[in-house]
């Protein structure tokens, strides 16, 4: 359960694509950003807004964001993984994938593959703060509402 949070405070801290994709960064590399696999530099780091790899400024070699989490290779974008995470954790019985399908709107295939994944990724705390849905997150975003975080 994701504490008292209700659905629009969850959406507000995951507003966009951008702040998702921190949010997989931050629980992968912590505060140091994705490492170069190649030449072992932290950045600067070019990305194609549209994509989830982003290309060393050193050495140009690629590293895939989402590589060995559940979101890999995935064609749908993260505030649409976020929201099914959510509503997963929240209530799991009655999200069904028919249900999960016409929210998301995606094919009952995808809904399938999203629920299945989604619930390998909540059965590990770290699947579960790459969500946001770690519950001492939450009551640090509450204790400090005004405050910009990074
Ligand atoms: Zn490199």
């Amino acid at each position: 359960m994701p504490g008292n949070e209700g659905l629009l405070a969850y959406l507000s801290r995951f507003p966009d694509e951008a702040t998702c994709v921190e949010q997989v960064v931050k629980t992968r590399w912590a505060d140091l950003g994705p490492i170069c696999r190649s030449c072992g530099d932290a950045g600067p780091w070019g990305r194609d807004e549209r994509s989830l790899r982003v290309r060393c400024g050193s050495c140009g070699g690629g590293v895939d964001l989402t590589e060995g989490t559940v979101l890999q290779d995935t064609k749908l974008s993260l505030r649409t993984w976020f929201l099914a995470a959510y509503l997963l954790d929240t209530d799991r019985r009655s999200t069904t994938v028919a249900g999960l399908a016409r929210i998301l709107g995606v094919g009952p295939e995808a809904a399938r593959s999203v629920r299945d994944r989604i619930a390998l990724a909540l059965a590990s705390p770290g699947g579960r703060r790459m969500f946001g849905l770690m519950r001492e997150e939450v009551r640090e975003r509450e204790r400090e509402p005004h405050v910009m975080r990074h």
